[in-house]
């Protein structure tokens, strides 16, 4: 026998359903369930999801993972872009590179990874709107692995919106946003400027994938994690990151925490990737409201998309608010200085790894927000071409690279203290 354990909206459900096997489970509806069992998910591994599947096609469409054990699972909907999101309890992922990376019927693409600590989310991408017809998780039982199951069929618009609508009316996920912060403060209490090292992406949200499999943040956090270490090492300074494992932190909470934390520098590092593979070298972003060109516009937009692909609620909040002078003043001083350390950063490294013809640019990068922290992102490189990407796995290029970057930001403090000094 096969237990089902439904899951509608948000909620968590375990509801055995008598009788049905794998194949059958499509069948079944919501109204055979029972109340909920014993729940108790025991500490141990945590399940693997090691095949995921699409089936069907635009008239029902059909998300299948196998997994070596059920996990607890809630699902809902995301608009503009369309996405369905899925939430597990923790999970490991054993799938091949490329999974997710084709759709079919009603599913244009899907994501995974974990999303906060002990919780996993697959992101699924619907070209339209659809309707959650049926998703459950059926436990392992004769030879057949667990299984998780989403039917989606077409619907309206205006029916995939109130459905959206239920969902953020509810507390449970009013609460989600601050929830998910994984922030870690590591490296307490040293003495000088608090410098906060951003690696870019991060769980769910892998960023962008290299020419032979590399996955931008696993580099940008190697390469953030030896940088950190550099700049602890000099004693001056107090440095933070906005994560220092494999999970996932959104946008406006990397801004917000350097914030919090008073930084006095925020430095983002990221990977670049690009059609043409021949495109190579390093690039130092800031933020401004104009990009400098057409590939910086899409490199920016490409960067700000992670939330979204992240299924990550973004609401439609006014944002031409209207800014107070006093915080005009501080954010164009604060946009200076971050022009000033983007200076010193391309004069440092290109003294040890290629850089872009243009090396520093401008775009409208969301985590380079912050009006009162100087900041700027690095992109060490581009992914997509295979001698950057070389360059990017390599630890003496870690090393030395890294080494100029703390030149750098020893020359933007040393320039400040002098302007203070001086006056
Ligand atoms: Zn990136």
């Amino acid at each position: 026998m096969r237990r089902k354990k439904a899951i509608v909206d948000r909620s968590i459900l375990r509801r055995p359903v008598p009788g049905a096997i794998a194949a059958l489970a499509f069948l079944a509806v919501a109204g055979l369930v029972r109340p909920p069992e014993s729940a108790a998910q025991s500490d141990g591994p945590v399940p693997i999801v090691f095949d995921a599947r699409i089936v069907g096609d635009a008239n029902r469409t059909r998300f299948v993972a196998d997994m070596t054990d059920a996990a607890d699972a809630a699902v809902f909907t995301l608009a503009d872009p369309y996405r369905i999101v899925v939430d597990m309890s923790e999970v490991g992922f054993r799938l091949p590179d490329d999974a997710g990376q084709k759709g079919r019927g009603l599913f244009s693409a899907f994501r995974y990874g974990l999303i906060s600590r002990g919780k996993s989310r697959i992101v699924l991408d619907v070209d339209g709107p659809v309707k959650v017809d049926k998703s459950f998780v059926v436990p392992p039982a004769d030879n057949q692995p667990a299984r998780l199951v989403i039917d989606v069929v077409p619907t309206s618009r205006k029916a995939f919106l109130a459905a959206n609508r239920a969902y953020r009316d509810s507390l449970a996920v009013k609460g989600a946003a601050k929830r998910d912060r994984a922030l870690v403060a590591t490296g307490q209490g040293g003495p000088g400027p608090t410098v906060v090292i951003d690696p870019g992406h991060g769980g769910i949200d892998t960023g962008a994938k290299g020419r032979n499999g590399s996955v931008e943040k696993n580099l940008t956090l190697a390469f953030a994690k030896i940088l950190g270490k550099k700049l602890k090492e000099t004693g001056r300074y107090n440095v933070l990151f906005t994560r220092t494992d494999d999970s996932f932190v959104a946008l406006g909470d990397r801004v917000a925490f350097a914030r919090e934390n008073n930084a006095d520098l925020f430095v983002s590092v990221h990977a670049n990737s690009f059609r043409g593979r021949s495109v190579r070298g390093a690039i130092i972003y800031t933020v401004s409201d104009d990009a400098s060109d057409k590939m910086a516009a899409e490199i920016a937009q490409s960067e700000n998309q992670a939330d979204v692909l992240s299924g990550i609620d973004i609401p439609d909040e006014d944002s031409d608010e209207v800014m107070d002078i006093l915080l005009d003043l501080t954010q164009r001083e604060t946009r200076n200085f971050g022009t000033v350390f983007a200076k010193n950063l391309v004069k440092e490294l290109k003294l040890t790894t290629p850089m872009f013809k243009v090396p520093h640019q401008q775009a409208g990068f969301k985590v380079l927000e912050a009006p009162d922290v100087p900041s700027a992102m690095i992109e060490l490189g581009f992914v997509s071409n295979a001698d950057d990407e070389k360059l990017l796995l390599s630890d003496s290029w870690r090393d030395k690279t890294a080494g100029s970057v703390v030149q750098a930001i020893d020359d933007f403090f040393e320039r400040k203290l002098a302007q203070r000094g001086g006056q």
